[in-house]
């Protein structure tokens, strides 16, 4: 018996607490949020519940032993993800962004690094935020590009003891805080030298807020996540001490390359997760509604057939993104691979499934009386954001693939 899909009596166990903790408390955001007009609001709207899911220690529980969380893997993070995600997209992406966040610190931060800055984000108390200043107005798909192209264009230069840093970011998540001065901790992607080739040019340096010169420039209004905050920001002479760079000047392409791995599987998760609850939704509406004819629509054959076809799909997403979390967890040589087949494949399958669950549902599907709505206009994003799959994660594969040494057995048979 080499496989098995069974979880741990453990692995049960958090995921009926994650369930549970969901329902009971994710399930007021939308509530708390969606009356109110700016996106700023319905941001601070969010801030009790987030407060609520640190005190009850769900940061702790997906940081890994070794920077002193509780985390066991990737896959226990996607058994979290799959229960917060189906009940609310925005706290949950508020959590899950500090993992991103982190991860430059836990992946590339000296012992000394770490000690320094992970401590805020272990307590079980407040509403710390850690953001990844990755991507920029303009564009960052081609974020490694040589100069003169556009890559990144946040630059940092060293002026006696501490790093100056110049730029403007978009779109990351909390990157302005809860009061606009920044999170408790921004990893800010940049450029440390002008002529340096893409392997030694781009750099990440952490600058611990608040901060001067940090201002919010725009809260964006987005057409899902609506009470999770993504804004443009300028940094103007931010001054932070020269020992705040990661692993040194120049390894920035690898740190942002390795952060976008894990992240990948999780979108397979999220997008797994909004199709479960689309489905959960859609199934109970065939049972219960007749629409005003003789039968339960679910008797209807092309309803059935449609609701069958969701299921599958939905659950050959679960499949390919625990493969690809379980080949995080075990170091497998195939894991980067699998990790972009969950992202592209789940983030496409779950726009469709959805799409074609509100087909089942009907007319009703287009009001915000129902969740079908909300639940497309959250999982719209998956194709788009952590790297969208044309301009950044097909190219990936393609990538790959081309290499001569590319391995096509390592997925199915590592
Ligand atoms: C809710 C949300 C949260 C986010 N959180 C964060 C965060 O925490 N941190 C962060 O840094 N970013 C964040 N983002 C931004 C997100 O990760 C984007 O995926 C990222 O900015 C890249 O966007 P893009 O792929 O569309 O690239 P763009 O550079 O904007 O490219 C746009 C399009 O141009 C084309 N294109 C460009 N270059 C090429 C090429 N070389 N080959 C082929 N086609 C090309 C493609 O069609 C591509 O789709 C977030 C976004 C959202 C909506």
């Amino acid at each position: 018996m080499a496989i098995d899909f069974t979880l741990t009596p453990e692995q049960q166990d958090l995921r009926l607490a994650a369930r549970d903790f969901a329902r009971k408390l994710l399930s007021g955001v939308g509530p708390a949020t969606r009356h109110l007009a700016t996106p700023q609001e319905r941001w601070e709207a969010t801030k009790p519940i987030y407060e609520q899911v640190i005190a009850d220690g769900w940061l702790r529980r997906i940081l890994p032993a070794p920077i002193g969380g509780e985390g066991k893997g990737m896959v226990d993070f996607a058994l979290i993800a799959e229960e917060f995600i189906a009940v609310d997209a925005n706290v949950s992406l508020t959590l899950f962004a500090v993992t991103l966040g982190l991860t430059p610190l836990m992946a590339a931060g000296s012992p000394a690094q770490v000690q320094e800055h992970i401590g805020r984000f272990l307590e079980p108390s407040g509403a710390p935020l850690a953001a990844f200043a990755f991507s920029e107005p303009g564009g960052s798909a081609n974020y490694d590009a040589p100069a003169p192209a556009e890559g990144i264009r946040t630059t940092a230069v060293l002026d006696g003891d501490e790093w100056v840093i110049d730029g403007a970011k978009k779109w990351v998540s909390s990157a302005g805080g809860w009061d606009g001065t920044g999170p408790d901790l921004l990893a800010v992607v940049c450029r440390t030298s002008t002529d340096a080739p893409p392997d030694a040019a781009l750099s990440v340096i952490l600058v611990p807020g608040p901060v001067a010169g940090l201002t919010v420039d725009t809260s964006l209004d987005l057409m899902g996540h609506r009470a999770h905050q993504t804004p443009t920001i300028s940094l103007r002479g931010v001054r932070v001490p020269k020992g705040n760079i990661l692993a040194g000047p120049g390894a920035g392409r690898d740190i942002v390359a390795g952060s976008f791995v894990p992240t990948a599987a999780l979108v397979g998760v999220f997008a797994l997760a909004k199709m479960r609850a689309a489905f959960e939704f859609a199934l109970d509406f065939a049972k219960n509604e007749r629409r005003a004819g003789a039968v339960p629509i679910i008797e209807h054959q092309a309803v059935g057939y449609a609701l069958a076809d969701a299921k599958g799909a939905m659950e050959s997403v679960r499949y390919l993104a625990w493969k690809a979390c379980h080949a995080l967890d075990t170091g497998s040589p195939a894991a980067a691979e699998a990790a972009l087949h969950a992202k592209i494949v789940g983030s496409e399958t779950a726009v469709r499934v959805i799409t074609d669950l509100m087909r089942v549902v009907g007319i009703d599907s287009y009001s915000h009386e129902n969740p079908l709505a909300e639940i497309l206009q959250d999982a719209l994003v998956y194709p788009l954001f952590d790297g969208g799959n044309l301009g950044v994660r097909r190219r990936q594969l393609h990538t790959m693939l081309a290499d001569p040494s590319y391995d096509p057995a390592a997925t199915y048979l590592g």
